[in-house]
């Protein structure tokens, strides 16, 4: 027997004892349904607070199979340690190992920038098969939750009408050029799974946010999933398995992303995420519903010639650099100056009594030197914004080359996309192999036919930060538009792809 022949039937057969397991005692109109759980943090690359994991559910009815990982990995492809070949790969091996279409099979990635182990395929193969191998009758049920304490829009409106974004890449923009904030998607989608004797099975969870707050320590960690999804599953049956989902993160951070003053700690974060969501896990209730649809498409969307932008942007760098002044002061007499002069800014260069003498005898020689002083301040403050900005715009053109770069390399104005449309009970979802903003998240949710309609990023691929039209006006400006290798008109087809496949669903 050819030895993929032979693998093909092992196959088959273990999914059938699978099945055959999962199916004693079902009843017509429920699906099946299995959880899978495997390790895959690096533990040579240093200390661990917490565990990366390769999660995956399956769900079956009578005719279709859904596929779910997750993976607490920054991307699928292109950045971080899962490379191009991962996804085709995990699929034939499903495929070969357990006769699962590659078409049912979607692949998420939470997006915390914890370090897994360099290959995961086997891994992922390996949960799968613990899913099947467990397959048994569900009761289900879909709703939402509500978090808003946990993360901040990352892009920031500023008086001139730009936009700047929160990264420790580099510096804020002093506060008074701040204008205001942008709105954040508070929602979590939640999919209840129950085992018939009413126990949960598993939580599937949609939700917004980068995970990148890290801990204390600085030690590898899942971020805020990894602790979100503990505290469901700590809290729920035994074995229940949390799977999340990430959403239109784009342009969302963790709270406090920037603090300074405490130890930045994911665990807070997703305590809160984990509660909020078992909150709304408990008013769900299950029944029977065998509605299961897993839809595959593609799309192929416009790359942007980034070019003349990055000419604007070398521009602009000169224009900066001109700006640049001479000033008496470095950063050590600046600052001593600085502490000086918000001290006692009346009398900052000796006691009060020496500036009335010199009053009464009709000099103004303390006077005449704190104005030259504040003059120097204030040209050598001039100069660390003109740096900053400097450092800013280096940083984004950066990411606008390697972009440009990249598509004379590829010698095409396309990229295509491959898009997922889910459906389990009343739980509808698209996905999108990218960075999504939180408002393209909130348009297909607003125009969507079905109440509880939610969108993941990060899924079946990753083609770096997709923000929309409007956000892309500010290209250069911050990471999401400068990070991104989309043409405008890529939102308007992807919202009308994906309000398609809602229709279908
Ligand atoms: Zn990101």
């Amino acid at each position: 027997m050819p030895s993929n022949l032979l693998r093909c039937t092992l196959g088959l057969m273990l999914l059938c004892c699978g099945l055959a397991s999962g199916l004693q005692g079902a009843e017509p109109g429920k699906l099946l349904a299995g959880t899978g759980k495997v390790d895959i943090t690096d533990y040579s690359a240093g200390p661990v607070a917490d565990p990366m994991y390769v999660k995956a559910i399956v769900i079956k009815d009578d005719s279709q199979t859904a596929v779910l990982i997750s993976v607490d990995a920054v991307a699928i492809g292109e950045i971080g340690r899962i490379n191009g070949d991962y996804l085709p790969t995990t699929r034939k091996r499903l495929e070969a190992e357990l006769n699962i279409p590659p078409t049912s099979v979607l692949v998420n990635a939470s997006h915390c920038h914890g370090v897994i182990l360099p290959d995961i395929t086997d891994h992922t193969v390996q949960a799968a098969k613990q899913a099947v191998d467990q397959l048994t009758p569900v009761t289900i049920g879909a709703g939402r939750g509500s978090e808003d304490r946990i993360m901040e829009n990352r892009r920031l409106k500023l008086k001139s009408g730009k936009e700047v974004d929160v990264r420790h890449a580099y510096s804020l923009p002093p506060d008074e050029e701040i204008a205001g904030v942008a709105e954040t998607d508070p929602e979590i989608g939640v999919v209840r799974l129950n085992r018939e004797n009413g126990e949960t099975l598993a939580v599937i969870y949609n939700f917004a946010c980068h995970p990148i707050q890290g801990v204390p320590s600085g030690a590898n960690t899942a971020d805020i999933i990894g602790y979100s999804s503990k505290v469901i599953e700590d809290n729920l049956s035994d074995g229940t398995l949390a799977m999340f989902l990430q959403g239109c993160a784009g342009d969302i951070n963790p709270a406090y992303y920037k603090d300074v003053d405490h130890p930045r700690s994911a665990e807070p974060l997703g305590n809160l995420l984990g509660l909020s969501t078992l909150k709304a896990v408990r008013q769900i209730e299950c029944k029977a519903d065998d509605r299961l649809e897993i839809m595959n498409e593609s799309l192929t969307l416009p790359r942007s010639d980034l070019a003349d932008r990055i000419a604007e942007l070398d521009a602009e760098e000169k224009l900066l650099l001109s700006k640049l002044r001479g000033t008496t002061l470095n950063f050590k007499t600046f600052m001593a100056l600085t502490v000086k002069y918000k001290l006692s800014p009346e009398f900052p260069s000796h006691y009060s009594h020496r500036y009335f003498y010199d009053e009464a005898q009709d000099r103004a020689d303390l006077k005449t030197l704190d104005a030259q002083n504040k003059r120097a301040m204030q040209a050598y403050l001039q100069n660390i914004f003109i740096m900053e900005q400097l450092t800013r715009l280096q940083t984004n053109r950066a990411l606008l080359k390697k972009h440009q770069q990249q598509m004379v390399d590829s010698g095409k104005r396309t990229i295509d996309v491959e898009l997922v449309g889910l459906r389990i009970g009343d739980f509808v979802l698209v996905t999108f192999p990218g960075e999504l903003t939180s408002p393209i998240g909130m348009n297909i949710k607003k125009k969507s036919p079905h109440d509880l309609t939610f969108v993941a990023g990060y899924t079946n691929g990753y083609i770096y930060y997709c923000p929309t039209v409007e956000q892309m006006q500010n290209r250069g400006g911050a990471q999401e538009d400068s990070d991104c290798l989309l043409a405008p008109q890529w939102q308007a087809m992807f919202e009308t792809k994906a309000a398609e496949m809602l229709g279908r669903l």
